[in-house]
């Protein structure tokens, strides 16, 4: 081939200049490979309300995206073993993942259920002070949720409080507008539906098993529910497996002991009818100092159900007990006492249980969620979701957001 003359000139001017466009050729060559040879472009790791809310992100902006699951359908653990409450971002710690998703995701989760008729309801919620001493824990509680940017909450007195729930005690309140429920099976299902519809593939009673780092991506084998055994590839891998969430994170190579799950258990008392009809909103105790859980409460939900819970129990091993401890009765009796003069002993009966996946250990500050593309660690394109306790439903669309702005960045880093 012959150069004309700009060509030569610029070759003789800049005797690197051939260098680098062999450098450039060979890059986009490389980058087309492996695109090419890569069987998945993005593999998320979960079929909860998280992994399901990314997997309809992705699958929006990316072909080739697969969602995996082991179990035989999405929600079967702590998507389906939680309160439904669309928390308005109070108590988190000043820009920390929790607060910002939260916020953010609250809005997104109430356009998302207006726009794809998910039944929810913004019913709000009190947050009580039931003793003189529990009174400056709310002005308390109001400062950290301004500092969050939660700035509609208001403080009611005890005849405003009568005037909003007549059946209820409390000295003082405030009055969160923002809070709600929802009803989470139809939020998951969505996400399905619109993942399927966006060409996502979504494979269902399927466990990975193990990863490994190849050229350009990952090596993922999955366990089928009949024995068999599976490898694929996928450009980028996104760990949202909840519970076992630090174990596929290990499975690639990450072993951190700041990222280890542990199963903290959290039961739930239902009110019977007809005392289930003496209260129309959320209403929470102050709650405990270092956050471990928010305190016995009274939740919702869409089904006109009202259950009193969770507590918080952090397990010995990590093991999936949903066991109901009946022997609990008493205590949940006298904690709702407090709030609810109206309820007896009899009014209460177990309901269910849910296991957060903390990375908190007892005793230890708020821990934040551990959203991370893990490059630094030497795995580009793998994506790490750990801890996603609460807020994790509320925020699971803002979540999905930040996942995708994670992708972007990696894919900007990996181009330039
Ligand atoms: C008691 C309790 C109350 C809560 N209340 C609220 C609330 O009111 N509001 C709120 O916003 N949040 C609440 N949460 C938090 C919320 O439920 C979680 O943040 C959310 O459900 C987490 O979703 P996820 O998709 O990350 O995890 P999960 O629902 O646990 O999903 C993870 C999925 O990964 C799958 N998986 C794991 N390992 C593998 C593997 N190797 N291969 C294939 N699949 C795998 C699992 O089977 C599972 O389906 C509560 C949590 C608890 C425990």
């Amino acid at each position: 081939m012959k150069l004309n003359c700009n060509q030569t000139y610029i070759f003789r001017v800049c005797p690197g200049f051939h260098l680098f466009l062999i450098a450039l050729i060979w890059k986009i060559i490389s980058v087309i490979l492996k695109r090419k040879i890569m069987d998945a472009s993005i593999t998320i790791i979960g079929a909860g309300v998280v992994g399901l809310a990314i997997a309809e992100n992705m699958s929006e902006n990316h072909s080739n995206v697969f969602l995996i699951e082991k179990h035989p359908s999405f929600g079967q653990e702590t998507s389906s073993r939680n309160s439904e409450v669309i928390h308005a971002g109070i108590y988190y710690t000043k820009d920390s993942l929790k607060a910002k998703l939260c916020i953010e995701g609250k809005r997104l989760l109430y356009d998302y259920c207006r726009k794809y008729e998910i039944p929810f309801n913004n019913c709000g919620k009190l947050i009580v002070a039931t003793s003189v001493e529990e009174i400056p824990v709310i002005e308390g509680i109001r400062q950290t949720a301004i500092r969050n940017g939660v700035d509609d909450l208001e403080v009611f007195e005890r005849d405003q409080i009568s005037d909003m729930e007549p059946n209820i005690f409390a000295l003082k309140a405030l009055f969160s507008p923002s809070t709600g429920i929802v009803d989470s099976h139809s939020l998951m299902k969505r996400y399905e539906t619109n993942t399927i519809n966006n060409g996502g593939q979504i494979v269902y009673g399927s466990e990975v098993t193990s990863i490994s780092r190849i050229n350009g991506g990952y090596k993922i084998t999955i366990l089928d529910s009949d024995k068999g055994i599976y490898s694929f590839t996928s450009e980028t891998v996104i760990n949202s497996a909840g519970l076992t969430s630090d174990k596929v994170s290990e499975m690639v190579g990450i072993f951190d002991n700041n990222l280890q799950i542990l199963f903290c258990k959290g039961e739930y008392f239902r009110i019977n009818p007809p005392k289930n009809r003496l209260i129309s909103r959320l209403i929470y105790p102050v709650p405990h100092p270092n956050m471990e859980g928010i305190g016995i409460h009274v939740t919702i939900d869409m089904g006109g159900g009202v259950k009193l819970g969770p507590d918080v129990k952090y397990l010995e091993s990590n093991v999936y007990d949903y066991k109901l401890t009946v022997s609990k009765q008493e205590a949940f009796f006298r904690s709702a006492r407090k709030f609810l003069p109206f309820l007896e002993f009899n009014d209460i009966a177990p309901e269910m249980a849910g296991i957060r996946p903390k990375i908190q250990k007892p005793g230890e500050p708020l821990r934040d969620f551990y959203i991370n593309e893990e490059s630094e660690r030497g795995y580009p394109g793998f994506i790490n979701l750990i801890g996603m306790e609460s807020p994790g439903l509320t925020s699971s669309i803002s979540i999905a957001k930040y996942v995708q702005s994670l992708i972007s960045k990696s894919s900007t880093r990996a181009c330039s």
